[in-house]
Protein backbone atom coordinates (compact mmCIF):
# COMPACT_ATOMS: atom_id res chain seq x y z
CA UNK A 1 0.00 0.00 0.00
CA UNK A 2 1.20 3.44 -0.31
CA UNK A 3 1.38 5.79 2.31
CA UNK A 4 2.27 9.86 2.65
CA UNK A 5 4.67 11.03 4.63
CA UNK A 6 3.07 13.44 7.91
CA UNK A 7 5.87 15.38 6.82
CA UNK A 8 7.46 16.04 3.83
CA UNK A 9 4.41 14.65 2.25
CA UNK A 10 5.53 12.35 -0.08
CA UNK A 11 4.44 9.03 -0.92
CA UNK A 12 5.98 5.81 -0.44
CA UNK A 13 5.11 1.96 -0.76
CA UNK A 14 5.15 0.07 2.18
CA UNK A 15 4.34 -3.28 3.49
CA UNK A 16 0.79 -3.91 4.50
CA UNK A 17 2.22 -5.48 7.94
CA UNK A 18 4.53 -2.67 8.50
CA UNK A 19 3.72 -0.83 11.67
CA UNK A 20 6.52 1.78 11.66
CA UNK A 21 8.92 2.71 9.10
CA UNK A 22 11.14 5.70 8.70
CA UNK A 23 10.56 7.73 5.83
CA UNK A 24 13.01 7.35 2.61
CA UNK A 25 12.40 11.17 1.84
CA UNK A 26 13.12 13.37 4.98
CA UNK A 27 14.24 10.00 7.47
CA UNK A 28 11.34 10.74 9.99
CA UNK A 29 10.32 7.63 11.87
CA UNK A 30 6.70 7.26 10.94
CA UNK A 31 3.88 5.10 12.48
CA UNK A 32 1.34 3.13 9.95
CA UNK A 33 -0.93 1.85 12.36
CA UNK A 34 -4.27 2.62 13.39
CA UNK A 35 -4.88 4.30 17.23
CA UNK A 36 -7.76 3.26 19.04
CA UNK A 37 -7.93 5.45 22.22
CA UNK A 38 -11.10 3.43 24.98
CA UNK A 39 -9.81 5.56 27.95
CA UNK A 40 -8.80 9.43 28.90
CA UNK A 41 -5.05 9.92 27.49
CA UNK A 42 -3.32 12.58 27.42
CA UNK A 43 -0.05 13.10 25.30
CA UNK A 44 2.09 15.12 24.02
CA UNK A 45 1.13 14.36 20.45
CA UNK A 46 -0.13 11.47 18.47
CA UNK A 47 1.10 10.89 14.94
CA UNK A 48 0.32 8.20 12.76
CA UNK A 49 -0.36 7.73 8.97
CA UNK A 50 -2.90 5.18 10.16
CA UNK A 51 -6.53 6.37 11.13
CA UNK A 52 -7.46 7.85 14.89
CA UNK A 53 -10.03 6.12 16.47
CA UNK A 54 -11.72 7.93 19.63
CA UNK A 55 -14.16 5.22 21.00
CA UNK A 56 -17.36 6.84 23.09
CA UNK A 57 -15.34 6.89 26.13
CA UNK A 58 -12.38 7.88 24.56
CA UNK A 59 -11.08 10.98 25.44
CA UNK A 60 -7.35 11.95 24.64
CA UNK A 61 -5.75 15.30 25.10
CA UNK A 62 -2.96 16.43 23.01
CA UNK A 63 -1.12 19.52 22.22
CA UNK A 64 -1.24 17.88 18.20
CA UNK A 65 -2.84 15.11 16.65
CA UNK A 66 -1.24 14.21 13.23
CA UNK A 67 -2.95 11.50 11.61
CA UNK A 68 -4.37 9.75 8.22
CA UNK A 69 -7.83 10.19 9.42
CA UNK A 70 -9.84 10.62 12.94
CA UNK A 71 -13.24 9.39 13.65
CA UNK A 72 -13.99 10.61 17.09
CA UNK A 73 -16.99 9.28 19.03
CA UNK A 74 -15.78 10.51 21.93
CA UNK A 75 -13.65 13.64 23.39
CA UNK A 76 -10.70 15.15 21.61
CA UNK A 77 -8.62 18.37 22.82
CA UNK A 78 -5.68 19.33 20.45
CA UNK A 79 -5.10 20.68 17.14
CA UNK A 80 -5.60 18.17 14.71
CA UNK A 81 -4.07 17.72 11.32
CA UNK A 82 -5.67 14.76 9.21
CA UNK A 83 -4.95 13.74 5.63
CA UNK A 84 -7.78 12.31 5.22
CA UNK A 85 -11.64 13.04 6.67
CA UNK A 86 -12.50 13.97 9.88
CA UNK A 87 -15.56 12.13 11.48
CA UNK A 88 -17.24 13.21 14.37
CA UNK A 89 -19.94 11.28 15.93
CA UNK A 90 -23.23 12.64 17.27
CA UNK A 91 -22.54 13.76 20.97
CA UNK A 92 -18.61 13.72 20.70
CA UNK A 93 -16.92 16.72 21.15
CA UNK A 94 -13.71 17.90 19.68
CA UNK A 95 -12.30 21.15 20.62
CA UNK A 96 -8.77 22.79 18.36
CA UNK A 97 -8.29 23.55 15.41
CA UNK A 98 -9.02 21.15 12.42
CA UNK A 99 -6.79 20.75 9.07
CA UNK A 100 -8.61 18.27 6.87
CA UNK A 101 -10.03 17.41 3.38
CA UNK A 102 -13.36 16.66 4.61
CA UNK A 103 -15.54 17.66 7.53
CA UNK A 104 -18.63 15.31 8.61
CA UNK A 105 -20.60 16.26 12.15
CA UNK A 106 -23.41 14.38 13.80
CA UNK A 107 -26.09 16.21 15.00
CA UNK A 108 -25.52 16.80 18.79
CA UNK A 109 -21.59 17.15 18.89
CA UNK A 110 -19.65 19.91 19.85
CA UNK A 111 -16.99 21.79 18.38
CA UNK A 112 -14.86 24.94 19.15
CA UNK A 113 -11.96 25.73 17.08
CA UNK A 114 -10.59 27.34 14.15
CA UNK A 115 -11.97 24.63 10.78
CA UNK A 116 -9.69 24.71 7.47
CA UNK A 117 -11.51 21.97 5.59
CA UNK A 118 -9.42 22.45 2.23
CA UNK A 119 -8.65 19.06 -0.37
CA UNK A 120 -5.44 17.70 -0.56
CA UNK A 121 -3.08 19.43 -2.64
CA UNK A 122 -2.42 16.71 -5.59
CA UNK A 123 1.31 15.45 -5.17
ZN1 LIG B 1 8.93 12.21 4.99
Amino acid sequence: MTIVCLYCNKPQEVSRRAVQLTCKHCYKSLKVEDILIKQYEARRSIETCGMVVVEKRGHVVADRILCGGLIVRGKVKGAVTSRGSVLVGPEADLIGDVTAPALAVGAGAVLNGNYQIVPTQPE
